[in-house]
């Protein structure tokens, strides 16, 4: 008798693997469906089973999804980064807040699972998310000269009285306060891998605020204190896993940007710069002069080359994209060959 090698997809499905997801699918002879290898229906009897490449080949061969785990969906993860995504998009865009029940609704999940789900990806709950979202529009239109009033009605507040009743959980203080860059702050942190070394991001309870990149876990850490002295800095809870993995993959391709809101702290004047930054697409560059032109300074081509240095967001305020006038590399905060490695990836 021979002896058969048993194939290793199926100790995946025995075990539910969900990493498996995307890899392969597997029929059942019997039933006449197929099923993702983490489907949670009962596992079948190993000689009524055969593998696939993908739901493709598995249609071809005769079988249907399976109605539990719609192997002919993308792959969860996805489905339910777009469901968060889109959530996201539906709370930037209400002129009003949206509450939970509207939110999970739209989703086509229960309020309790919408929740646990949008906290689990952008590590902020869906009002922390449209709060920070507010206080964000309003602090860029006050940056960029706006009158605080004006600045209020565009972020979606129907009247001052309102803003500075909510000022406090939004903006953590006044805002004059806040333009004075006064007052305590808690912020989380973690470290992971990239492709350009080690990358430290740094989350307030109003979004990212610091994305650092080195070679040393602990230098990056000091840096943080040191841009951050009179804040209460400590390392994230494994929660923030998630945070950090999307911060690391927008590294990886800055072109896909990043959906978490930022947390910009700095003067009027380098948040113009920062804005003016963020406008400038991948793939595209623009030396200090131009940038000045496009904040109406043509004259503060070195006060703007002190903001681009004093940026402490790495890549998603891409300060990477400016280059000298005469179009060289010149000096980036976290080493020119990664300013360097960044426009290559962006460029291709
Ligand atoms: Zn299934």
């Amino acid at each position: 008798m021979m002896e058969m090698v048993e194939d290793p997809r199926w100790a995946l499905v025995v075990a539910r693997d969900a990493s498996a997801d995307g890899a392969f699918v597997y029929s059942v002879a019997t039933t006449g469906v197929y099923c993702r290898p983490a489907c949670a229906a009962r596992t079948p009897a190993r000689r009524n089973v055969r593998f696939h490449p993908d739901p493709a080949a598995a249609e071809q061969a005769g079988f249907r999804p399976c109605k539990r785990c719609c192997p002919d969906q993308p792959p969860l993860a996805e489905r339910h980064a777009a469901l968060v995504a889109a959530a996201c998009r539906r709370i930037e865009q209400a002129e009003e807040a949206l509450s939970l029940g509207e939110l999970a609704d739209g989703a086509g999940l229960s309020p309790h699972h919408f929740h646990r789900l949008f906290r689990s990806i952008t590590g902020l709950t869906p009002k922390g998310y449209g709060d920070a979202h507010r206080a964000n529009r309003v602090r860029d239109a006050l940056a960029a000269g706006a009158g605080v009033t004006e600045a209020l009605y565009d972020a979606g507040y129907g009247s001052s009285g309102r803003f500075y009743a909510a000022a406090d959980a939004t903006l953590g203080m006044l805002p004059s306060a806040y333009r004075a860059g006064g007052a305590t702050v808690r912020i989380r942190f973690g470290i992971g891998s990239s492709s350009l070394g080690r990358v430290l991001a740094a989350a307030s309870e109003r979004g990212i605020c610091a994305i650092l990149i080195g070679d040393d876990d602990d230098i990056l850490a000091e840096d943080l204190h040191r841009r951050f002295p009179q804040a209460d800095v400590t390392a994230a809870d494994p929660d923030f896993a998630v945070v950090l993995d999307q911060v690391i993959a927008m590294v990886e391709t800055p072109a896909q940007g990043l959906s978490l809101p930022l947390d910009i702290r700095g003067t009027a004047f380098q948040q113009r710069v920062w804005q003016a930054l963020r406008a400038i697409p991948a793939g595209q560059t623009m030396s200090y002069a131009e940038l000045a032109n496009r904040i109406g300074q043509p004259e503060a081509v070195r006060a703007v080359a002190g903001a681009c240095a004093a940026n402490r967001i790495a890549v998603a305020i891409p300060c990477h994209r400016v280059l000298r006038s005469d179009g060289a590399v010149s000096g980036y905060r976290w080493g020119v060959e990664r300013k360097r490695a960044l426009l290559a990836r962006e460029a291709g």
